[in-house]
């Protein structure tokens, strides 16, 4: 296995388009790192790059000890794993998990060794004979799974492998990428649009947006601390709640908005030079609670509930405030009609705070 490190990386496309700023961070020994942004922020770009398949316009990338800004794809020890499985429809499974090792030139026993330890490992061993034609789509991602284990690289590259799959067998192969990883203890860089995919499975995640990483750190860190309005709306659904304002101080601080204000409760240490001036403040759905469910509760807001999901184990509240909206989860008990006011309260510490300007944390 290996560490992948990337300093200062750039990447510019021939008609200009700057696809990754300069990216610098690394890809812990045996780490499960997770590239995550909306569509055309770079994850491919910067997949394909450690891959070898796209050259790299400025920086180092390096694998191992070793820099591979020019090594060839087939010598950086890689497996990459593509959302549409690349399977040779006239081979069978089993010929589809050997050939890239016959290619090689490895023998024909450690051939079978390596199929028959991926096979038993991925639950293929009923379907070595069939071709992929026969195969439902869970089961043709898995021999592209497959084919990546066989090679036993030092780092693997997966490019979206779930997003063909329903979303029954989406839950079921991602719980399989995660005991994988823990029984290899594989290096692994596993780029997806899908927040939930990235918070389940990955160690440490990216989080990219027009080619800049916008944060890099644990699913709980990027959640509970994000550094930007970016990854605060992006992580979580339903997003977290943006009230604009101006903020004063009178009896504390409050928020003052277009069509009223609101009691703060908090302070942090930053916001002393945001005093009379705009700012951001966010507020997860979970953490904006019905005042009449929560004893003690200071009510700090009121709204008008408009449309009222139940969800099964929750219920969404979707609430407005002349041009605001918010969304709460409640209890699944909760009684809340549509067309309804209802009084809400907030801890002050899981308050979340923010620049207008240039988006950042404010601590
Ligand atoms: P998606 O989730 O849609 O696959 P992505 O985050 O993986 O998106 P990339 O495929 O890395 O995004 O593309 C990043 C940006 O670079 C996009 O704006 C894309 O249009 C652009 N791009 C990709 N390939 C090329 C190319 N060969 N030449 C020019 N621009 C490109």
């Amino acid at each position: 296995m290996a560490a992948v490190r990337l300093d200062k990386v750039r990447k510019v496309y021939p008609n200009g388009h700057v696809a990754l700023k300069e990216a610098s961070f690394e890809i812990a020994d045996g780490e499960l790192l997770v590239l995550v942004g909306p569509s055309g922020c770079g994850k491919t770009t910067l997949l394909r790059m450690i891959a070898g398949l796209e050259s790299i316009t400025g920086g180092t990338m390096t694998i191992g000890d070793r820099v591979v800004n020019d090594v060839a794809p087939k010598d950086r020890d890689i497996a990459m794993v593509f959302q549409n499985y690349a399977l040779y429809p006239h081979m069978t499974v089993r010929e589809n998990l050997g050939f890239g090792l016959r290619l090689r030139g490895v023998d024909r026993a450690e051939i079978d060794r390596r199929v028959a330890a991926a096979s038993d490992m991925l639950g293929l061993n009923e379907r070595l004979e069939h071709r992929p034609a026969a195969l439902s789509g869970g089961q043709r991602q898995r021999v592209a799974l497959g084919r990546a284990l066989v090679r036993d690289p030092s780092v693997f590259l997966l490019d979206e492998p779930l997003s063909n799959l329903d979303a029954k067998l989406r839950l079921s192969t991602r719980v399989e990428i995660a005991r994988i990883h823990r029984r290899l203890g594989a290096t692994m860089v596993y780029v997806t649009h899908d927040q939930i995919e990235a918070m389940t499975l990955g160690q440490r995640i990216v989080v990219l947006n027009g080619g800049v990483v916008q944060q890099l750190d644990t699913p709980m860190n990027l959640y509970n601390t994000p550094a930007n309005l970016f990854v605060a709306g992006f992580l979580g659904s339903p997003a977290m709640n943006l009230f604009r304002g101006t903020l004063r101080r009178a009896d504390g601080l409050r928020l003052e908005m277009k069509d009223g204000a609101i009691a703060l409760g908090a302070d942090a240490p930053g916001l002393a030079a945001y005093l009379d001036k705009p700012v951001v403040v966010g507020i997860r759905p979970e953490d904006l609670l019905t005042v009449d469910d929560h004893a003690g509760l200071a009510e700090r807001l009121r709204a008008h509930v408009e449309v009222v999901e139940p969800v099964g184990n929750e219920v969404f509240l979707n609430m407005r405030r002349g041009d605001a909206e918010w969304v709460a989860r409640v209890p699944p008990h909760s009684t809340i009609q549509p067309d309804s006011e209802v009084a809400l309260g907030f801890r002050p510490e899981r308050l979340h705070f923010f620049d207008p300007e240039n988006t950042a944390r404010i601590d």
